[in-house]
């Protein structure tokens, strides 16, 4: 499933292939995504220029003078870039965008096996967004500079669940998926089944860069992987050459070479840790 990172190495790639542009067609041969995709979108968005391509959590923001194109790729979606005239459509190729650049035209082919995506429109400008249903409850991004200790001890107070589905649950910050929930809290050296509410303002310091670090670090990986870039295809495990706790159940510890990691089950995910250098 495509997790931020993944999300925002597609953004990186996609973003100079349509800035600028002005979008010719929007084709849409399945409708029929996670919500039906809107009568009327091509017509809203022909002839009109994009004007940043932007991220938000795991939506993907086309940002138009007169409104905003929102995709999300859902538990398989990928966007892939076809410089001129694409292959004729596969089954799971739902939708294309044709954009208009200075460079030729470029054919943005949204495919998704599994239909959880989406494709929506809000609009008006930042106010508009701002009060689309979608976008409203999420919480901080994790590279904005306001997501700090303080804040994040801030919003933990009186929370009893463990910190690991406090990350997962996405109101306090954005991007902290299975995975990377594991790997930040291993790098913070905080047990996963820790009370969140119970964690002081230093520790929440610590996990506030963590968290930073493992995603910074997803998408550099990311990045470096697509040199020769026409879409990210959101494979699993992309990401995860780096992994320090995940799926290394049963393995010794990287850190204190005296632990062995250890897998646990929370709210029906998986995760993974080192009893002996995270603690509660
Ligand atoms: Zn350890």
């Amino acid at each position: 499933m495509p997790e931020l990172p993944e999300v925002e190495v597609t953004r990186l790639a996609l973003a100079p292939e349509v800035e600028g542009g002005i979008v010719r067609s929007l084709v849409v041969r399945e409708p029929r995504l996670r919500w039906p995709v809107p009568a009327g979108l091509a017509q809203r968005i022909s002839g009109h220029r994009v004007v940043r391509l932007e991220r938000r959590g795991k939506y993907l923001l086309w940002r138009f003078e007169h409104g905003t194109l929102i995709s999300h790729l859902g538990m398989s979606g990928s966007w892939r870039v076809h410089p001129g005239a694409p292959p004729a459509p596969a089954r799971h190729d739902h939708v294309d965008l044709v954009v208009e650049m200075p460079q030729g035209v470029r054919v943005l082919r949204l495919t998704d096996p599994r239909r959880f995506g989406a494709l929506l429109w809000a609009g008006g400008g930042e106010r508009g967004l701002r009060r689309s249903a979608l976008l409203a409850r999420l919480g901080m991004e994790p590279f904005d500079a306001r997501f700090d200790g303080a804040y994040l001890h801030e919003r933990l107070r009186g929370r009893r669940s463990a910190i690991k589905q406090v990350l997962l649950a996405g109101d306090i910050v954005v991007g902290v998926g299975n995975i990377y929930a594991s790997e930040s809290l291993f790098a913070a050296g905080i047990d996963p089944r820790t009370a969140a509410g119970r964690l002081s303002r230093a520790r929440c310091e610590r996990l506030v860069l963590a968290v930073r670090a493992v995603l910074g670090r997803a998408i550099d990986v990311g990045g470096t992987s697509l040199r020769d870039f026409t879409g990210a295809d959101g494979r699993d495990g992309y990401f995860m050459a780096g992994a320090q706790v995940y799926e290394r159940n049963g393995l010794g510890c990287l850190r204190c070479g005296a632990g062995t990691i250890r897998r646990i089950v929370q709210s029906a995910r998986a995760t993974y840790f080192c009893p002996r250098c995270q603690r509660r």
